[in-house]
């Protein structure tokens, strides 16, 4: 007997990737940068109050097999820049990037990116493996998803079921959205009697792990900053200080050569010119925003277009979209790029 549950997607990814193959061949070579920030097996993902934060690893496993049955090459950040500078047409490219890193990046996606045998770049933000930087999203979301209960400015708030750890979780993340987050957060380890540092250990990469992946033929690193501030906020000092120190660090700590810059946060009002100057003068050799679009023969390594995986989007009609420029196009008509 026929088990339909297995057959079936199978044939429709099947059908797919054959389809995505005649459409590659009319829209010619070109490149997709994605872009993630945690991953979590399905089990854990479902019960996750910000899940739309992490990709489902199943979904992800799926997604890294499905463009290989459609031909497309997962590629370094070097190497598209080496396809960019070129005029030769190669088969459809695509990029992962992890930003920031924490323990999953070691614990999960590389080994799964291993297992299938293809490349993964990661920009880290120094401060997670420093421990200089408050990790308040990750500290606050552990909080909310093992507790019945919270404390927030001296009222209780009841997280006790999978939707009201979600809503709450979203209510203080946009609360405490901006450079003040570090000081919320502390006050709500305070008031919770939370231990701040064994919360940060739980889910920070370490430089242990980083020199590690260091080694890995397959792992890119790149910086993400030492604070993760949003860039185009900062005075030009301070700002230049991120670039610098961030890829001084790593570069100190993993014996590399650090040519990759992505902006946090990403979109054109969280990076001015100013801040592309300073890329350049920082001594990297590429920049990546979180804008939607494709990448082409010809563009620009200082603006490089990366395409936010949303952790909700767990269909390949998703990626398929983003790979074919229909969101980025999308983006560009309703004026949020
Ligand atoms: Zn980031």
């Amino acid at each position: 007997m026929t088990d339909h549950s297995i057959t079936k997607p199978s044939i429709r990814r099947t059908i797919m990737a054959t389809a995505a193959r005649y459409v590659d061949a009319l829209l010619g070579s070109r490149g997709c940068f994605f872009t993630f920030h945690r991953a979590a097996p399905e089990k854990i993902w479902a019960t996750l109050p910000n899940r739309d934060f992490y990709l489902d690893l199943d979904f992800l496993d799926t997604l890294l097999t499905y463009l290989k049955a459609s031909g497309r090459e997962v590629v370094t950040i070097e190497e598209g820049r080496k396809r960019m500078r070129s005029n030769v047409p190669t088969r459809p490219y695509v990029n992962f990037s992890v930003d920031d890193c924490y323990r999953d990046t070691y614990e999960h996606v590389v080994p799964l990116f291993r297992r299938h045998g293809v490349p993964v770049t990661l920009f880290v933000t120094t401060g997670i493996p420093d421990g200089t930087m408050a990790m308040s999203g990750a500290g606050l979301e552990d909080t909310i998803l093992n507790r019945d209960e919270i404390i927030v400015d001296g009222h209780r708030i009841m997280t006790d079921t999978a939707e009201r750890k979600m809503t709450a979780y979203s209510a203080l993340e946009a609360r405490w959205d901006g450079p003040k987050s570090h000081v919320f957060y502390a006050r709500f380890c305070k008031e919770n009697g939370l231990d701040a540092e064994a919360l940060h250990w739980k889910h920070a990469i370490t430089w242990d792990m980083l020199e590690e992946l260091a080694h890995d033929p397959l792992v890119e690193i790149g910086s993400h900053t030492v604070s993760h501030p949003r860039v185009s906020a900062l005075g030009p000092e301070e700002a230049r200080r991120e670039l610098t120190d961030s890829r001084k660090r790593l570069q100190e700590k993993l014996g590399l050569p650090i040519k990759d810059f992505a902006f946090p946060y990403g979109r054109l009002k969280d990076c001015s010119p100013r801040d592309f100057e300073i890329a350049r003068l920082a001594g990297y050799e590429s920049v990546s925003t979180t804008t939607k679009g494709l990448i082409r023969s010809g563009n620009s390594s200082f603006v490089l277009p990366r395409i936010t995986l949303n952790g909700g989007h767990r269909t390949l009609l998703v990626p398929e979209l983003h790979m074919a420029g229909a969101t980025a196009l999308a983006a560009k008509v309703i004026g949020r790029v």
